[in-house]
């Protein structure tokens, strides 16, 4: 099968073959359980991934023995936003977020509502970028957790992180943040920016999927969290279950190579999205969502005016794989609840695309793209009738 050009790696990303190759005696004769503590084949599998726990820590400024290993970042989420609420019980349920999180963090506040948390919604600006002033005013004295995630999946603009942090120490408030999107993509440093816990996914950065993390601060604060999953106690009792040592292994390295790397991967994308989007900006009705400074290097959205959104998405994956960054339910396709925050019509986040460019992606495949995508939006608005000159 003749593959469209993969740009969707903030959908998930290709497994790293240095990933792939330091994860395969885990499958085999490395095949300990990390938790059995009385023979080398534990000893062994505990090794990798206390290894592993390196490697992620050394990533974002932590410590080894603040990282959780979870099924992922979805599961980490729901452990950080979960966690918090029930542990603080006795100091408050008042939680402030974001109305552009990712589901996994929307939805979970919509759950602890459920069970008696009150969750301020904060809006954001035209670039996606949330108003400080704005988080000040909301906090109250019984506010548990502030959740803001640091770079938005669908369009890469980044959180002033560093800002919240220092509200967040000044107010004595917990902060967390989605770190998905940009740990392995910019420099991140959680004692820094005064983050207490973050969420990171191994197959955002050419690590395998079901493996993700929860940072969690463990002095000045130290957070505690009310477990989510009973059993074993693995993971100082924070998510039991046993470890997915393959899987630890390849975001290790995964994680290891993002952070070593990090440089020449701005280097290398940054100016292939520059190029995409310069070309792609030039036609007409074309315009770019959130913030062109405060960005990820590597992600763009554009929108299209005057094209039908089901048939742009349709038709530019025949050749470039891409996704419009919102809920797509096999019919219709939903305007992203990301650009709707930011003020655009239904409409026009309809016929929205998010590029998302990544370590593979060539200058020839960039050059394809652009001229599948402009080919198809002329072809649209031609039949549409749309004549511009
Ligand atoms: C992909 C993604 C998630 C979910 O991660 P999984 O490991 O796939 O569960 C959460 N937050 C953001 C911002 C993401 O992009």
């Amino acid at each position: 099968m003749n593959l469209p050009v993969y740009l969707d790696n903030n959908a998930t990303t290709p497994c790293d073959p240095r990933v792939t190759e330091e994860m395969l005696p885990f499958f085999s004769e490395t095949f300990g359980n990390a938790a059995s503590h009385h023979h080398p084949y534990g000893w062994l599998a505990e090794e990798a991934v206390d290894h592993a726990r390196e490697q992620i820590a050394g990533l974002i400024g932590a410590s080894p023995q603040e990282i959780i290993f979870t099924s992922g970042a979805t599961e980490a989420d729901n452990l950080a936003i979960k966690g918090v609420f029930e542990s603080y019980a006795d100091k408050g349920n008042h939680i402030i977020t974001v109305h552009t999180e990712h589901r996994a963090v929307l939805d979970t506040c919509k759950a602890v509502e459920k069970r008696g948390a009150e969750v301020t919604y904060l809006t954001v600006d035209k670039d996606g970028l949330i108003n400080l002033n704005e988080l000040e005013k909301s906090l109250r004295s019984d506010t548990i957790l502030i959740a803001v995630m640091y770079a938005n999946n669908e369009t890469g603009v980044i959180q002033p992180i560093k800002e919240i942090g220092d509200i967040a120490a000044r107010h004595g408030v917990l902060f967390f943040t989605d770190g998905v999107q940009a740990a392995g993509k910019i420099p991140v440093d959680v004692k820094k920016d005064g983050i207490h816990l973050m969420s990171l996914s191994a197959h955002k950065m050419y690590g395998p999927k079901g493996i993700g993390a929860l940072y969690v601060s463990y002095k000045n604060p130290g957070v505690s969290l009310a477990r989510q999953i009973e059993g074993g106690g693995h993971e100082h009792g924070m998510r039991s279950g046993t470890l997915n040592v393959p899987g630890i292994v390849g975001f290790g390295k995964a994680a290891a190579l993002s952070g070593s790397e990090i440089e020449e991967f701005g280097k290398k994308v940054q100016p292939l999205r520059n190029r995409l989007e310069r070309d792609l900006l030039k036609l007409d009705d074309a315009s770019l969502n959130g913030s062109a400074e405060n960005r990820l290097p590597h992600v763009s959205n554009i929108s299209f005016g005057d094209v039908d959104g089901t048939d742009l998405l349709r038709r530019v994956n025949k050749k470039v794989a891409v996704s419009s960054g919102s809920a797509c339910s096999s019919a219709s396709l939903d305007a992203s609840h990301v650009l709707k925050a930011m003020g655009l019509p239904d409409d026009l986040g309809r016929s929205s695309i998010r590029f998302s460019l990544g370590r593979f992606t060539t200058e020839e495949q960039i050059d394809q793209a652009i001229d599948h995508v402009r080919e198809v939006v002329h072809y649209l608005r031609d039949k549409a009738g749309v004549r511009r000159f």
